[in-house]
């Protein structure tokens, strides 16, 4: 099962993997998480990305293809995955449709958590991280059992440097013009399914099962 999430910033796309992932058993990649990390742990690739990321830009698919496709090339992804974050152009979406049918595969769901604009900026400045254990909350609407202590491993959370109100604006703006058009190309593709992101998150995961199951 090869999923695609697509969503704006804060659509709960992350939120939502994390839960597939687990249920069945399949990787969940996250290309942010993976810039994340190189940048914690001082990399080349984590100091290139970390320019666009905290400017709210994309960063460059030259930086972005290759190591999505390695990633799945190893072997926890045989039985499939589920890619959150990519791909966010048109240009990486053909990049990866050829690097798959390369391998005689395809996509099989791109799933659409739509959230509209005006939910967005809540999502994001609510947002809050563990920078221990990948673990997302949000202060209000999932918040962890005691306030600013990660529920999993008791490590302090943070907010991430990108979800400061004036970058999200912008994250908003590079999704409208870059990422939403992957909404068309999927479509023709015949793999997009949309689910209504603005539903607690139990019942949009609930919603995407029965896609995936259906
Ligand atoms: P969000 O959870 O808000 O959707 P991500 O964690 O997916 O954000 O991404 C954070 C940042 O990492 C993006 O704003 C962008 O700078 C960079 N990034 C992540 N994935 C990609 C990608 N596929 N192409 C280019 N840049 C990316
Ligand atoms: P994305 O990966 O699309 O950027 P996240 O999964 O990180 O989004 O979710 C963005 C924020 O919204 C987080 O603080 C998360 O806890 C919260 N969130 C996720 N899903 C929901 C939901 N269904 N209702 C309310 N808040 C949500
Ligand atoms: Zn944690």
């Amino acid at each position: 099962m090869k999923i695609v999430m697509l969503g704006a910033p804060g659509a709960g796309k992350g939120t939502q993997a994390d839960m597939i992932a687990q249920k069945y058993d399949i990787p969940h990649i996250s290309t942010g998480d993976i810039f994340r990390a190189n940048l914690k742990n001082g990399t080349e690739l984590g100091l290139k990305a970390k320019t666009y990321m905290d400017a709210g830009q994309l960063v460059p698919d030259e930086l972005t293809c290759d190591l999505v496709v390695d990633r799945i090339a190893q072997d926890d992804c045989a039985k499939g995955y589920i890619l959150d974050g990519f791909p966010r152009t048109i240009p990486q979406a053909e990049f990866f449709t050829a690097a798959l049918a390369a391998r005689n595969e395809r996509v099989d769901y791109a799933i659409d958590v739509e959230v509209p604009d005006e939910n967005i900026v809540n999502r994001m400045s609510g947002r809050r991280a563990c920078p221990a254990c990948g673990a997302t909350y949000h202060m209000v609407y999932i918040p962890p059992k005691q306030e600013g202590v990660c529920d999993n491993c008791g490590a302090a959370l943070i907010q991430r440097n990108d979800d400061k109100p004036e970058t999200v604006l912008n994250r908003l703006k590079v999704y409208h013009d870059q990422t939403q058009p992957l909404i068309d190309y999927y479509t023709e593709m015949g793999v997009l399914k949309g689910v209504d992101g603005t539903k607690d998150m139990k019942e949009v995961f609930a919603d995407i099962v029965k896609i995936l199951e259906d």
